[in-house]
């Protein structure tokens, strides 16, 4: 098994890697991987640290984490009003959240960086042809005249990453984020009188809160959050927000792959076997192995195992129980909390059959973990016209499925990942990738505004509808 080897940043390179990209010119993809090993982390292992922190407050059920953007980010979309959307989709949907449930949310956002996608086929028919499938903005291009992999575009992912975080620092440091003035997230756009309504009773609510709390002197400016770590930061002008993407280039995961000091409890050990140094991926704060490429012998579980950073598991229906305990073994020999993350996806006709034992058997492992559910990925269909696309009510069933399951397992769900998009056309519209919600979104309404170049994503409304949804059951 993997765990018999040393582990390095590039002990990866010597297992078989699903989903791997062929470049023509191997010399070329050298040299922009040593290029990226130069430039400097885009997050910290301080942050990272954070994190893991606070993932084992999910753990413990103390606070929900909301996992959510983009299925893949593309460079035409690092644009100031793009990433203020989703920033701002992300912080709407994580408040309606805290006031429902009243609990803290660890918000992951999908953003600066998920570039990559891993495809069911190499190749697909455009037209009448033939060409090579598209593997994400930092592979190849979506252009079907541009589909021979370019290393270069690793190194354009890195700048695109780059600024995308460094704008989305800007939001969250400059008032963006306060939760003394939610409305500026604006819903002016939000066609539904009821949901506007509704999210207005919220943010009214928390204003006289925030209000009542200054005139009694209590308003000291933290969220309530259990997970402090390090302190000074957490603050309500200045929420905690954290970057992730799927590992799946692992030739540019190993070149933002540092060895620091480790920082925070672990670092001070002493009289211990444990290193004093760790390895951060330090291109993201989280990582997740997708569904296709968490094959137990295979190079993304070796890479994932050695990295410092918490990580997420794709565990779909076909993931026996013996292969993710053994999974959990790999990536977390020592059982530490706050390190794993599942995120289920198994489809809403499929979940009965799959959570329940995998709940037992983590139990029985003695593994931590947060249980996430992903409602989306287990259900994409194809409408008539042919377009990729996901029902708001199949959604819904898969995570009421899986909210119910954890119940009767007594287990809890610690968090949800999902796919949306606060963008807005021109006209200010939302797209429509997925079918139904408030807004009955039809079939012959899906083209639209069909925007995804992956897979479809809820809309702002959408989004809203199942943030109220998921709040309500918290609340009772
Ligand atoms: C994704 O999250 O975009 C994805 C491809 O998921 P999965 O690996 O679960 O299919
Ligand atoms: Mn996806």
């Amino acid at each position: 098994m993997s765990t018999d080897t040393i582990w390095s940043p590039s002990s990866w390179a010597s297992k078989p890697a699903l989903q791997s990209v062929e470049y023509p010119d191997r010399k070329n993809l050298d040299s922009v991987l040593a290029k990226i090993t130069t430039l400097p982390p885009l997050v910290t292992p301080a942050e990272i640290e954070r994190l893991r922190y606070q993932l084992g407050a999910v753990q413990r059920n103390e606070a929900f984490l909301l996992h959510a953007g983009d299925c893949a980010e593309s460079f035409d979309a690092c644009t100031q009003q793009d990433i203020s959307a989703k920033i701002g989709l992300i912080l709407s949907f994580s408040l309606i959240l805290i006031w429902g449930a009243r609990l803290p949310v660890v918000r992951i956002g999908r953003i600066a960086g998920q570039y990559a996608k891993p495809r069911s086929s190499q190749t697909e028919k455009i037209g009448d042809k033939q060409v090579l499938s598209f593997r994400g903005d930092n592979v190849n291009g979506l252009d079907p005249n541009d589909r021979t992999p370019d290393p270069e575009r690793l190194l354009r992912a890195y700048f695109h990453s780059s600024a995308t975080l460094n704008y989305v620092r800007g939001l969250l440091t400059s008032g963006f984020a306060s939760l003394h003035h939610p409305r500026d997230w604006s819903l002016s756009h939000v066609r539904s009188r009821s949901l506007r309504r509704k999210y207005e009773q919220i943010t009214e609510g928390l204003a006289d809160a925030l209000d009542f709390s200054h005139t009694i002197g209590v308003d000291s400016g933290r969220e309530s959050v259990p997970f402090e770590r390090g302190g000074g930061r957490g603050v309500l002008g200045e929420v905690d927000f954290y970057t992730s993407h799927e590992g799946l280039m692992l030739g540019y995961e190993q070149a933002m792959t540092r060895e620091f000091p480790l920082v925070g409890g672990d670092a001070n050990a002493t009289g211990s076997e444990k290193p004093k140094t760790g390895f951060y991926n330090t291109s993201a704060h989280f990582l997740w192995i997708g569904d296709r490429t968490r094959q137990l012998n295979g190079a993304h579980v070796e890479y994932f195992r050695g990295i410092r950073n918490p990580i997420g598991i794709k565990v779909g229906p076909s993931l026996g129980n013996e292969e993710l305990i053994e999974l959990l073994h790999i990536v977390n020999p020592e059982k530490e909390p706050g390190r794993v993350t599942l995120i289920t996806r198994y489809g809403a006709g499929k979940i009965r059959d799959h959570l329940p034992s995998h709940i037992q058997a983590v139990r029985d492992s003695g593994h931590p973990v947060a249980w996430v559910c992903d409602p989306m990925h287990g259900s994409t269909l194809t409408s008539a016209s042919g377009l990729k696309t996901r029902n708001f009510g199949t959604i819904i069933s898969e995570l009421t499925s899986c909210i119910s399951i954890h119940s009767d397992c007594q287990s809890r769900l610690g968090g949800v990942s999902v796919e949306f998009t606060g963008e807005l056309n021109d006209e200010g519209f939302s797209v429509t990738e997925c079918l139904g919600g408030s807004m009955e979104l039809s079939e012959d309404q899906l083209e639209l505004r069909y925007q995804s170049f992956c897979d479809p994503r809820l809309n702002f409304e959408q989004s809203l509808d199942l943030a109220f949804l998921i709040s309500n059951y918290f609340k009772e």
